[in-house]
């Protein structure tokens, strides 16, 4: 299959909402992560999706719709919890995607079989054009092969996906560059499966007692279920090891100067550059979550462009605010490895 990369033209944004009413595959741009839609209306369509990212068949997928009212349009949620609409209104159109109890309508594909569906609206006006022109909710999971670390440009699901979907609409670098903050309304109290863009605090101020799932900030144990199937699975981990180390900024410098080869490098803030003999991927201001966010995993894929790195040596970041989805990537990449400098 040959895949389009497509312009962000009005014309173009018409061939990506026909391609996907016709069953097709395309990669749209989002403000979290670029995502891989189909029709979350066709199983068979959105099983394509699966086949393309080499994704497991047990981890659902989010349905991206381009307004609130399409959650009953569609017939997609038993019924809308008065909690979900205080986040629609608060976070929506945004990096929020909430989970509630399902109907029949959605395709068990999308659901990976369980009894809830995740939906997103998102802000970005491209992918809004695209799913209000298909006029269908789209089925979207991050426009990464699975295990990779998900796209923030056009040119990244090229490079993981060229040649197994149908098109993807270039919308230039995704705003938050992460995926969004997932929340299960499913429970008797809200719970974050995933951080995100939207902060637990925001989402407390919003809902008031918001859980956090133990899966966010540590290993699941073997054998244990997951509330967020994805969570499961290593994730977003380029080819060299990622190697986290608890400790302050002089002990960072310090260590990773130390332990310098010509095979280590650093996925640091910009204020360590200076300081530290080796090969630096930067990934902003040290108390800048945001930007740390948008450009974590563009940093990660220009790690895995050097064949030449074995280690990479970050630091545990805050878990204030965006830091905690920063944490949440990070912790994952490195499969939970951390070197607590405070302890030794
Ligand atoms: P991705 O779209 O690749 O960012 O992945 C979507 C994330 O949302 C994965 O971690 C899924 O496991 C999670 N997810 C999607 N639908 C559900 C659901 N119904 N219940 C729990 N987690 C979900
Ligand atoms: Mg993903």
């Amino acid at each position: 299959m040959k895949t389009l990369l497509l312009e962000n033209t009005e014309e173009n944004i018409a061939r990506a909402a026909e391609i996907l009413r016709n069953g097709g595959l395309v990669g749209i741009p989002t403000e979290t992560v670029y995502g891989l839609a189909a029709n979350a209306l066709d199983g068979n369509a959105v099983a394509k999706i699966f086949k393309a990212k080499g994704r497991p068949a047990d981890n659902p997928l989010i349905v991206h719709i381009s307004d609130f009212s399409d959650i009953d349009r569609f017939n997609l949620v038993e019924q809308v919890p008065d909690t979900a609409k205080k986040l629609a209104e608060a976070f929506w159109p945004g990096p929020l995607t909430i989970i509630m109890k399902r109907t029949d309508a959605v395709p068990n594909e999308v659901s990976a079989g369980l009894d809830t569906v995740a939906i997103r609206f998102p802000s970005h006006k491209t992918a809004q054009a695209i799913i209000s022109q298909a006029g269908v909710p789209l089925a979207a999971p991050s426009a990464n092969l699975s295990g990779s670390p998900s796209p923030t440009t056009a040119l990244h699901v090229m490079s993981d996906l060229n040649g197994k979907i149908d098109a993807v609409v270039d919308g230039g670098m995704s705003d938050v560059g992460l995926e969004s903050t997932v929340i299960t309304l499913a429970k008797s109290v809200p719970r974050v499966l995933r951080p995100g863009g939207v902060t637990i605090e925001q989402l407390r101020e919003v809902l008031g007692e918001v859980e956090l799932d133990s899966a966010v900030l540590h290993r699941l144990a073997d054998g244990a279920k997951a509330a967020s199937p994805g969570m499961k699975y290593k994730h977003y981990a380029p080819k060299a090891s990622v190697v986290l180390l608890k400790c302050n900024d002089c002990e960072y410098i310090d260590y990773v100067n130390r332990n310098a080869d010509e095979h280590t490098a650093a996925l640091c803030c910009d204020e360590d550059i200076p300081l530290l003999n080796v090969v630096c991927y930067r990934l902003g201001k040290r108390n800048d979550y945001a930007l740390q966010a948008h450009r974590l995993f563009d940093e990660l894929r220009k790690i895995d462009g050097n064949q030449n790195i074995r280690t990479v040596y970050s630091r545990l970041p805050s878990l204030e605010g965006v830091g905690m989805a920063v944490y949440n990537r990070l912790v994952r990449a490195a499969g939970f490895e951390v070197i607590d400098l405070e302890k030794m």
